[in-house]
């Protein structure tokens, strides 16, 4: 037997913050039905596809933009809007780890600015940072990996104090878990005008498409067609373009799987806090273990128990909300880790 198969085998994944639950039915239905087409290529820039989602979203097709997954369409807009070692991309970290990646791919200069003690995007540190060289600056709402949501009042005044030139990519990959909490949406904030903002979007999180790789961002036409030149022919598929609309048609099963993660992302965090952790708030589909001290024992733990969680050494644990009975392990293992 090699090295690698001899490791423990983890049967639960909360690491990545993925849907546990399978793809919607309706969309396996019309996903299953894809594959006698598999042979043909798909449309070159997938202009169906975007129609379906500019139709669905109420913008113009001008205005959307498709990729593989929402970070693709970070990256295409990373590759659009700078231009090499002097023009510089600001954002919260710690964050999405893509960030410095399609920064460094883009060639251009990570500036980094620390959260605050409660994990929130520091704003005004955020707009302190901001140089005649910035580009970009990238906002995740709600924040990974915390959780915490940008305030709305807080955004407006960020959007309104940035110098003009400056493009805002605001990260919305699990804004469907906060919809209910009238947080801030870019789109509603793209409609009263503040136009140097790409709002993205996934199909990743919420509608449990995380392996079909279908991001979306929306923006003034003039930004969106920057970005729509840095696409890769042929990268989206025609499954994609149907598991779109079959997800679209779905939204009564959606909602519901929101509330279900929704429910358990409540137990799990108060079951946890009476256990003495540190749990801040969430508005996402996993939670924020803020503990420095505890938590590799607690890693640990979930690995000999089969849990894959997300370690950030010497900071704290991000935890994606499971099914129940996964969720059951999670606090039978730190139960039992608070016992010893
Ligand atoms: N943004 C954030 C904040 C994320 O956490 C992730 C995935 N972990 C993504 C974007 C990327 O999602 P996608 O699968 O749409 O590329």
């Amino acid at each position: 037997m090699t090295a690698v198969e001899e490791r423990p085998r983890t049967l639960h994944r909360l690491a990545l913050n993925e849907t546990p639950y399978p793809p919607l039915e309706p969309v396996r239905r019309a996903m299953a039905g894809c594959l006698p087409g598999m042979h043909r290529y798909p449309q070159f820039y997938a202009d169906d596809l975007m129609a379906r989602i500019a139709e669905w979203r109420g913008v113009p097709v001008e205005s959307v933009v498709v990729g593989s997954g929402s970070v693709g369409v970070a990256y295409q807009t990373l590759q659009a809007f700078t231009d090499g070692p002097d023009d510089e991309v600001v954002y919260g970290w710690r964050a999405f780890d893509a960030y410095p990646i399609i920064t460094d791919m883009a060639g251009a200069r990570r500036v980094e600015v620390p959260l605050t003690p409660d994990g929130a995007q520091d704003l005004p540190r955020l707009l302190a940072a901001v140089t005649d060289r910035t580009r970009v600056v990238v906002l995740c709402n709600p924040h990974n990996p915390t959780g915490t949501p940008v305030p709305a009042r807080a955004l407006e005044e960020f959007l309104t104090a940035l110098p003009r030139d400056v493009l805002v990519v605001l990260d919305e990959a699990y804004m469907e878990f906060a919809a209910d909490d009238a947080l801030p949406q870019g789109l509603d904030l793209l409609r009263s005008g503040h136009g140097r903002l790409v709002v993205l979007r996934t199909f990743s999180k919420a509608y449990g498409l995380a392996g079909l790789r279908i991001g979306y961002g929306v923006a003034a036409p003039a930004t969106a067609r920057r970005i729509r030149a840095k696409s890769v022919p042929y990268s989206l598929t025609e499954t994609a373009r149907i598991a779109v609309t079959a997800s679209i048609a779905a939204e009564a099963e959606l909602t519901a799987r929101i509330a279900t993660l929704s429910r358990e992302r409540a137990r799990l965090q108060t079951a946890l806090r009476e256990l003495g952790w540190r749990v801040p708030e969430s508005r996402t589909n996993f939670l924020w273990l803020d503990e420095p001290q505890r938590c590799a024992a607690f890693h640990d733990a979930c690995a000999a128990a089969g849990i894959e969680v997300r370690l950030y050494r010497d900071e704290g644990i991000r935890l994606t909300v499971g099914e129940p009975r996964t969720n059951d392990l999670v606090l039978e293992t730190a139960r039992r880790l608070s016992a010893s």
